[in-house]
């Protein structure tokens, strides 16, 4: 291309994302005639062209933002016409207006609008359209704006019929030469057929179940396709594909047409026009309100740029950077909400506590075991967060197995030997004992160098069962500061007790409290050090964005001479195998679990759950394990019998645990080694990985079988990861990658509905952001600074509707 074009084009594009100020050009867009028109003629081009071109340039300035716009676009169009540059085909000015002075040019470069302005502010839009809008959730101007298209159609790649290749995702344009229905499967259901033309070849596109596409097509209709190329009988169709009406006046124009989700009564065309106008009008007026130093730095594209670029994309380059500036703005603002949360807790002060290396050392060497360097790396940062001044507010995060509660041991220990008390919270009483069992073990353990930290009597179990006779004394001997440690349940916070001065508080199993239950237990204390355990391995990514409030320590270590649980993938038919490995393994003396999945029926699920573990239950006892003793535990029953169920299992009354999911939370159960889950398929891997846990925590090998209730390839693959991994990591990597965030969020939704572009599997963008929006506090933790007025306005808005649970 002569080069005259290509440097009048550049003027035009950087007009254009300066939304046609005229200043792209020092002086405006005409002061570049003079010299463009020498270099056009010497480059050869056609004297008409020029002509035509420089008439535009001399109007320019005389006119409106949007007739500008028009003639920026028709100079483009006549310099990329397929048959060479031709002459613009004029925006006649308007003879009036010729004789006018020029006015002033009407857009000042930022105007702030109101983006909560009903959709009836947009030209083209009634009553009744604002209707059909809302039924898209289209309320407010920003709601418009913020409607980002579900995929676009590249006209400028199109490829044609004859040059296409199996297994491509394409959009093809072409004719509709024929259209049928027919039943199929003894007329149980519909295949619809057209058959596109294009002239270089024919391509056959079908519906399976959609009969209506018959009438939405019709024999002639210019339409584009999209979708993927399947093979079929040796000749390629599509299956499924998505159909729009072709839109001529595309075929020349840069090419990529957002297409958007509908909803009935209203077309592509339609929406896509409104959007336009909507973006053409608050585009230029957008104010940003990132400030400026970050968006020099990471080079982002102007907010109003980007909102017209996604929808109306120049390029693809820019449509790329258009996506990738709003997917920041998503998670800068998630990030800046849950850091806003830290930095105001984080200015409570609380009490130091230091912790000679020497002593820990001495602590450590007492353990019947060496530390792994994860949870050495974690017990460090606990001591420095207990030195700091400021309340401890960690999550530790480690694999079922990892050795959490040791390291939660010698948290505790940093803070009782200066005398304060700890308390420490389990969602189950049978965990709660195990840890009393454990923590007594390794805290009153004491030899002739250094003496036991704690006697036998200063550690209680505070549970449900507790006589209240007991409760009594322990709730004096709490007040009086007699009792350090005291363990328990939601007893914990439900009893009236007091402590004397608690300063460090353990909660397990994070996730089976809800935020209020800790805030209670905190409560008890003044500023009292947190931590918080959790054995759902959560993506980094995840993480950092969820629980970007705590800081957060990971254990990705196993301790030493772990064997893998050994994991099979079972077919269906290949049960009885199941049940052959449960016989002999329990006739060699140890126990097995079988959990089977909730099934979704309307109503209640709880009862629905229960009522299949009850029915399988009696099958497994009197058809396949007559001589077996098989305990049953289900989410319908009391917590004290689901306690004393696995209590007894524990205690080796029963053979076979038949359970619902409720047996997911950390009960060590080292005799049993099998693990066997019906409808495997039901359950997200992290969930299965929890499972898996539950076995291989002795010394024998143990085996952990997967039977999906029905055969999907898919689902199959996905379970197939289980067996090829043991780290929870990878697994909840693999989840998040599939099955989206939501298996991890649970209640925590908050700000999250708003991630329309932002994907939480981008680390990347994550560790950007949250990497600004901590400079961001350390410059201005209260956000009061006047260049952050916008951006507080838009955090506020962002977070306003339904902040909820997020710590
Ligand atoms: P979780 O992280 O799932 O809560 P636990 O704290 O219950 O894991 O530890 C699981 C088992 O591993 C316990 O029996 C514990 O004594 C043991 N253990 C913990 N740390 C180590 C280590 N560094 N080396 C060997 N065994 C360890
Ligand atoms: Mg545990």
């Amino acid at each position: 291309m002569a080069s005259s074009i290509l440097k009048l084009k550049k003027f035009l594009s950087l007009e254009r994302e300066r939304h046609f100020d005229n200043r792209a050009v020092v002086g405006g867009l005409d002061k570049v005639i003079p010299i463009w028109q020498k270099e056009a003629l010497s480059d050869g081009l056609d004297e008409e062209v020029i002509a035509s071109i420089v008439l535009q340039l001399q109007r320019y300035s005389s006119l409106d933002v949007s007739s500008r716009e028009e003639t920026i676009k028709a100079i483009f169009n006549a310099l990329d016409d397929p048959e060479g540059p031709k002459p613009v085909e004029g925006i006649e000015p308007d003879p009036s207006e010729e004789s006018k002075p020029a006015p002033q040019p009407r857009v000042p470069h930022r105007l702030n609008i109101d983006l909560n302005a009903p959709v009836t502010v947009i030209p083209g839009v009634s009553k009744q359209k604002a209707a059909i809008l809302a039924r898209l959730g289209l309320h407010t101007l920003e709601d418009v704006l913020y409607y980002f298209p579900r995929r676009y159609d590249d006209y400028s790649r199109m490829k044609p019929i004859n040059r296409l290749t199996y297994g491509e995702e394409v959009t093809v344009l072409g004719t509709i030469v024929a259209v049928q229905t027919r039943p199929i499967r003894g007329g149980k259901s519909q295949l619809t057929e057209a058959v596109l033309s294009d002239g270089t070849g024919t391509l056959r596109l079908s519906w399976f179940n959609q009969p209506w596409r018959e009438k939405a097509l019709h024999q002639g209709d210019q339409v584009t396709v999209s979708g993927k190329l399947d093979m079929y009988l040796g000749r390629l169709v599509m299956n499924m594909p998505e159909v729009e009406e072709l839109e001529k006046e595309h075929l020349h124009t840069s090419g990529i047409i957002p297409v958007y989700s509908l909803t009935s009564s209203i077309s592509q065309k339609q929406l896509r026009s409104i959007i336009h106008e909507a973006v053409r009008f608050c585009a230029p007026r957008m104010e940003d309100y990132l400030p400026e130093s970050i968006r020099l730095n990471l080079k982002l594209m102007d907010l109003g740029v980007a909102l017209y670029q996604v929808h109306f994309p120049d390029s693809q380059d820019t449509l790329d950077q258009a996506r990738w500036r709003l997917a920041f703005d998503e998670i800068f603002l998630l990030q800046l909400g849950v850091l806003r949360q830290k930095y105001t807790w984080k200015r409570v002060e609380a009490r130091r506590f230091d912790t000679p290396s020497q002593w820990l050392e001495e602590q450590i060497s007492r353990l019947p075991f060496p530390l792994t360097g994860a949870q050495r790396r974690a017990l460090d940062e606990i001591a420095r967060d207990l030195q700091s001044g400021r309340p401890m507010d960690r999550l530790l995060q480690g694999d079922v197995g990892s050795g959490k509660t040791v390291v939660a041991a010698l948290g505790m220990a940093m803070v009782m030997r200066h005398g304060a008390q700890a308390a420490l919270m389990a969602p189950t009483s049978i965990l709660a004992e195990q840890h009393y069992r454990n923590l007594s073990r390794l805290l009153t353990a004491g030899d002739e160098h250094s003496p036991a930290l704690l006697s036998p009597e200063e550690i209680r179990l505070l549970v449900g069962d507790t006589r209240e006779s007991e409760k009594e004394e322990i709730r004096t001997l709490l007040a009086e500061g007699k009792v350090k440690l005291v363990i328990g349940t939601h007893s914990l916070i439900e009893d009236p007790i007091t402590f004397q001065d608690l300063q460090m508080v353990v909660i397990d199993e994070q996730h089976r409290f809800g935020v209020a239950q800790r805030a209670l237990l905190r409560a008890k204390g003044n500023n009292p050090h947190l931590l918080v355990m959790t054995a759902t391995p959560i993506p980094r990514s995840l993480a950092l964005t969820i629980y970007g409030d705590l800081d957060l320590s990971i254990m990705d270590e196993m301790p030493p001479g772990r064997q893998p649980v050994e994991t099979h993938v079972l077919h269906p038919l290949e049960r009885e195998r199941a049940y052959q490995l449960i016989r002999s393994q329990i006739q060699a003396g140890y126990q097995a679990f079988i959990i089977y999945p909730m099934i979704e029926q309307n109503g209640d699920n709880g009862k629905a759950e229960a009522l299949a573990a009850v029915e399988e239950h009696q099958k497994l006892q009197r058809e396949v394990f007559p001589n077996l003793r098989i305990g049953l535990l289900h989410g319908k029953m009391r917590p004290d019998e689901k306690d004393e169920v696995m209590a007894r299992f524990r205690d080796g009354e029963f053979h076979i645990l038949v359970s619902t999911s409720v047996v997911e939370v950390g009960v060590d159960i080292p005799n049993a080694t099998v693990m066997l889950v019906e409808g495997a398929n039901r359950f997200g891997l992290a969930q299965l990985h929890q499972f898996r846990g539950r076995v291989g925590r002795g010394n024998a090998k143990a085996y952990c079988l997967l039977i999906p209730d029905h055969e999907d390839a898919l689902e199959n693959e996905r379970l197939a990861a289980m067996a090829e991994t043991s780290d929870g990591f990878v697994l909840a990597e693999y989840d998040l990658e599939q099955r989206g965030p939501g298996e991890f969020l649970g209640t925590r939704q908050a700000g999250y509905s708003e991630l329309k572009m932002a994907k939480l599997t981008d680390v990347k963008l994550i560790e950007k952001a949250r990497q600004q929006a901590q400079a961001i506090f350390e410059k201005d933790p209260d956000l009061a600074a006047p260049e952050h007025a916008a951006l507080t306005e838009r955090l506020n808005r962002f977070w306003g509707a339904g902040r909820g649970d997020i710590s």
